[in-house]
C-alpha cells in the first residue's frame, strides 16, 4: 500500500462522520497526538448549515483524539487505500470534553455498572437502500436479490475482516433495493464503533461498485422505511438477565418501563432528521406505538427471548428498540437508552405489561384506554421543555444545548422543503 490518506473523525450531532485526514507519513504522529478541530463543527447540519444558536460560535479549539483500534482501511481494486480511524472529541490538552458523544457513552456504561453491577451487550441491525443495482425486480429475502447484493456484501466483509470483526447477517430486505446488515453482540462502545465503521464500509463498497447505498429513514412516502433496530441485553457477569419466563422482570423490567416512559426524549436522540418522522407509520413494522410486546414488531420495543437453555433461562434474549434510524448519533442513542434504563432501575419501576396485538387494529377509544400512544409526528412536537430537561439530565447542559440547536436547525429546514425535496437532498447524505 503506497502513500495514502488517513482520516480521523467520528459521528457528530447529526450522525454524520466528519474529521480531517493526513498523509500516511504523518499517520503515527496524528494517532498519538490527535488533530485540531473546531467545536462548532459537531453541530454542522446535514444540509451543511451551522445552527444559528449553536453554543460555540466561532470561538474555541478542541482535538480529535484517535481511538487506535477503532479503524478500517477502505481499499479498491486499483490498490488505492483510505484509512478511517474513529476518535473522541477532546479538549485541546487531550482531556475529556463535555460535548463528546463517545465520552458520554463511556460515562453512561460506567455509571450503570457502578450503580447496578450490570453490563449491556448491544447488536445493531441497519436497513439501507441500494440504488444502481442491475435488477429488474427485488424479490424480498430471495437468493436472487441476495446474489445481486453479494458483491457489495463481500467487499464489506473483506474490509471488516481486515479490521478484526465481522457481521452476523446480510439480508435482502422487503423494500425495493433494500438490504439489511446485522452486527454481532458486543459491549456498547465496541458495538457503536463497529457500527460507524460498518456504515462507512458499506458506503465505500457501494461507491466502488458504481452503486449508492442510502440509510435515509424514509426514501419515498410509498416505500417501507430503513430502520435501525437496537438489540440489547442486560448481563450480570456471564449471565444474561434480560428475560425470565418469556418476559422482563426486576432490573430488566424497570429498564424497559423507563424506556417507554422516556419515549419522547429517546425519540429525539434516536431518530434525528426531519425525514425520520415520515417513517413512523402504523403497520409498517416500525413500532410506532409506545409499548413493548413479546415478539411484537408493531411495538416500540420487541421482547425477543430466543431459545431457552436446559435450565429455562434465556442466554440469547434481547430487547429490540425498533424506532431508531441511521440519522442518529449511535453513541448518543445508546447513552440515552442506558441513562433512561438506569433511572428506571434506581426508581424501582414496575415491569410493563406485554402488548400482544397490533395497536393499529384497535379502535381509538380502546387504544387510549390502554394508554397506547403514537410516537410524535414531527420534530416540533419534541422541541418542548420536558424533552430538553431530560436531555440536560442525560447529557449535561452544554451537550444538550448543542444537540437541541441542531434539531431546531433541522426543524427550520424541514419547513422550507417538501418531503420529496428533503428526501432527495438527505438521501445522498445519509
Ligand atoms: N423496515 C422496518 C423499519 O423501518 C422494519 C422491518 C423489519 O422488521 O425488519 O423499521
Ligand atoms: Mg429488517
Amino acid at each position: 500500500m503506497g502513500e495514502h490518506f488517513c482520516f480521523i473523525g467520528n459521528q457528530e450531532l447529526n450522525g454524520i462522520v466528519r474529521g480531517r485526514s493526513v498523509p500516511s507519513a504523518r499517520r503515527e504522529t496524528a494517532l498519538s497526538g490527535g488533530l485540531p478541530w473546531v467545536p462548532a463543527n459537531i453541530t454542522i447540519g446535514a444540509l451543511n448549515t451551522l445552527p444559528p444558536d449553536n453554543p460555540f460560535g466561532p470561538i474555541g479549539e478542541i482535538r480529535l483524539m484517535p481511538v487506535r483500534d477503532a479503524a478500517i482501511t477502505l481499499t479498491n481494486d486499483e490498490g488505492l487505500a483510505y484509512d478511517v480511524t474513529l476518535c473522541e472529541f477532546a479538549q485541546s490538552d487531550g482531556s475529556p470534553w463535555a460535548c463528546c458523544p463517545r465520552t458520554a457513552l463511556k460515562a453512561a456504561v460506567e455509571d450503570l455498572k457502578a450503580a447496578t453491577g450490570l453490563t449491556l451487550k448491544v447488536a445493531f441491525e441497519h436497513e439501507f437502500t441500494v440504488r444502481g443495482l442491475n435488477t429488474v425486480d427485488h424479490i424480498a429475502f430471495s437468493p436472487s436479490a441476495g446474489r445481486i447484493g453479494a458483491p457489495l456484501a463481500e467487499r464489506v466483509l473483506a474490509i471488516l475482516d481486515q479490521a478484526g470483526f465481522t457481521l452476523d447477517q446480510f439480508v435482502a430486505e422487503y423494500g425495493p433495493g433494500q438490504y439489511e446488515i446485522a452486527g454481532q453482540p458486543a459491549d456498547p462502545l465496541e458495538a457503536a464503533d463497529r457500527t460507524v465503521l460498518t456504515l462507512e464500509a458499506i458506503r465505500h463498497a457501494a461507491a466502488d461498485l458504481g452503486l449508492h447505498a442510502s440509510f435515509l429513514p424514509k426514501p419515498a412516502s410509498d416505500q417501507v422505511g430503513n430502520g435501525v433496530h437496537v438489540h440489547f441485553s442486560l448481563w450480570r457477569g456471564a449471565e444474561n438477565v434480560t428475560v425470565r419466563d418469556e418476559w422482563v422482570e426486576d432490573h430488566a423490567g424497570a429498564f424497559l418501563a423507563a424506556i417507554l416512559e422516556a419515549a419522547r426524549p429517546l425519540t429525539l436522540l434516536s431518530t434525528t432528521s426531519p425525514n425520520s418522522f415520515a417513517r413512523y407509520k402504523p403497520q409498517s413494522w416500525v413500532g410506532a406505538y409506545i409499548c413493548a410486546g413479546l415478539r411484537n414488531r408493531e411495538a416500540m420495543v420487541r421482547i425477543v427471548p430466543r431459545q431457552p437453555d436446559a435450565g429455562g433461562t434465556y442466554p440469547a434474549a434481547s430487547m429490540e428498540f425498533r424506532t431508531s434510524d441511521a440519522t442518529a448519533n449511535v453513541y448518543l442513542m445508546l447513552t440515552a437508552l442506558i441513562r433512561a434504563g438506569l433511572g428506571g432501575i434506581q426508581a424501582g419501576l414496575q415491569s410493563p405489561k406485554s402488548v400482544d396485538h397490533d395497536p393499529a387494529t384497535l379502535d381509538p377509544e380502546t387504544r387510549s384506554a390502554l394508554g397506547l400512544e403514537h410516537l410524535p409526528s414531527s420534530m416540533d412536537d419534541l422541541l418542548t421543555d420536558d424533552v430538553s430537561a431530560r436531555l440536560d439530565s442525560w447529557l449535561g447542559p452544554l451537550l444538550a444545548a448543542a444537540y437541541l440547536s441542531c434539531r431546531r436547525n433541522d426543524a427550520m429546514h424541514a419547513k422550507q422543503l417538501t418531503f420529496e425535496a428533503m428526501a432527495g437532498r438527505l438521501g445522498t447524505i445519509y
